[in-house]
């Protein structure tokens, strides 16, 4: 079985989802280069920090670093200065930078900010890693990932090298890793939540539009349905036609054709007034709106009397002629008031809505003289007709057929009473 594709799932097939995988790659690209960026960045601060300590120490006390034990305390010396226990400095700068600061004597802690159960953590070693990537090979180095007394940190270590270029020791600047993810965190989800808002935006203004191409489309479908089974009645929506795009001049052609497709069907070819068809259809109308509205309307089937004569003595191209005028002022005077169809040869039905029989018999009666009146000129020729009309009124519950009888009947009584007359 033939499977129904939908216009509407296709559409948003090929730019939802293309928008959706594309958002979420750009969202993917700025979250990694952006905490890319914060690391570089973390790792600079770290750097300068733990230079700037060590230069700070420099300046502040001249000289080498040393390492005194007494009572089995080591103490270090930096130049003539004690610098064991002297926090002040590596306290301030830790409140301002959040940055943590550990002097190690070779690979022991002899200095540092870092606490663990509200201690400093004075005395422990550092990470058997270091020692060999930093101290052995005097080599400073970053590390993303270092435990230090259990708490993850971004870590710089950096040797520490005295005038005669023997290791001490080693500088660690460091900030925790929950720190600097914190702000990555915070960072990121402003990202994440601008391009959620800007697929969300972009997808509900792809839908609103997908929808609204739908229903244009749906109701072209619907109208070339209607043309397609013979209903030529149906109205397009002034909303496409009224479009000055692709879909607008699709829709204008559509009316064209039902307009073309409604002359052909509904035209008589020789007088361009409704057909015997389309009379047929519009009575039809008639009655139901008279059914739905209790209104009552006339009806009138007139035809030109010795019309065979203009035929036998003019030709009937001037007989044609004839019919195309009286066509034409039947139309023309019944216009607003109802339709005329040409009913058989010479024959015509009129019809009036909305109107009782004595009001449409004035009319129709003026109808008469004007036609008696006239003054047909064929190739120089004069030519004077006259009609006769059988006119009846017509109600909710009259039938097509009886009316047209009835209709019929009254015309042929005219005819047998000498023609040129209106009976009622
Ligand atoms: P009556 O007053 O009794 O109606 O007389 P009549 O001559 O009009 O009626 P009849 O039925 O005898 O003749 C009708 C004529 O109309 C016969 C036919 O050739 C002619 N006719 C019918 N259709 C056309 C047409 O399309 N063109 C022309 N030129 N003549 C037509
Ligand atoms: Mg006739
Ligand atoms: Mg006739």
């Amino acid at each position: 079985m033939n499977k129904k594709k939908s216009l509407y799932s296709e559409i948003l097939l090929i730019t939802i989802l293309p928008i959706l995988l594309l958002g979420i790659a750009i969202t993917i690209l700025c979250v990694d280069r952006f905490s890319q960026t914060i690391y570089s960045q973390v790792q600079k601060e770290l750097q300068d920090m733990a230079l700037a300590v060590l230069n700070t120490y420099d300046i502040m006390y001249p000289g080498d670093y040393a390492i005194e034990e007494k009572n089995g305390n080591k103490e270090v010396y930096k130049g003539e200065v004690l610098i064991t226990g002297n926090y002040e400095y590596l306290d301030n700068l830790k409140e301002d930078t959040d940055i943590d600061i550990t002097i190690f004597y070779y690979n022991t802690r002899i200095l540092t900010t870092v606490f663990n159960d509200g201690k400093r953590i004075v005395g422990t070693d550092a990470n058997n890693l270091v020692e060999k990537e930093v101290l052995e090979n005097k080599q400073a180095k970053f590390y993303k990932r270092m435990y230090v007394e259990n708490e993850e940190f971004f870590a710089y270590y950096k040797p520490i090298l005295n005038s005669d270029g023997e290791c001490f020791g080693m500088i660690f600047a460091g900030k925790p890793i929950k720190d600097v993810k914190e702000e990555i965190y915070n960072s990121i989800f402003l990202i994440i939540l601008v391009a959620i808002v800007s697929i969300c935006i972009m997808a509900l203004l792809y839908l609103y539009y997908t929808k609204m191409i739908v229903k244009i489309i749906k109701n072209l479908q619907e109208f070339m349905e209607d043309i397609s089974s013979g209903e030529l009645y149906s109205e397009l929506d002034s909303s496409i036609l009224n479009r000055s795009d692709e879909i607008g001049l699709i829709g204008k052609s559509a009316v064209k054709m039902q307009k073309s497709l409604k002359v052909f069907v509904d035209q008589d070819v020789l007088t361009k007034i409704n057909n015997r068809r389309c009379g047929e259809k519009l009575l039809n109308k008639t009655i139901a709106e008279s059914v739905n509205k209790g209104t009552k309307f006339a009806l009138a089937i007139g035809d030109i009397d010795w019309f065979k004569k203009v035929n036998d003595n003019y030709g009937h191209e001037c007989g044609d002629f004839v019919l195309q005028r009286v066509a034409c002022i039947l139309k023309k005077s019944v216009e607003g008031k109802g339709y005329v169809a040409r009913w058989g040869g010479e024959e015509f039905l009129v019809v009036f809505n909305n109107s009782t029989l004595d009001t449409a018999y004035r009319i129709l009666y003026s109808i008469a003289d004007e036609i008696r009146n006239t003054k047909i000129f064929y190739e120089n020729k004069e030519i004077n007709i006259t009609m006769t009309f059988g006119i009846v009124e017509g109600n909710s519950e009259v039938k097509e057929y009886d009316i047209i009888r009835e209709a019929d009947k009254k015309l042929y009584s005219g005819k047998n009473a000498g023609r040129d007359r209106i009976v009622r």
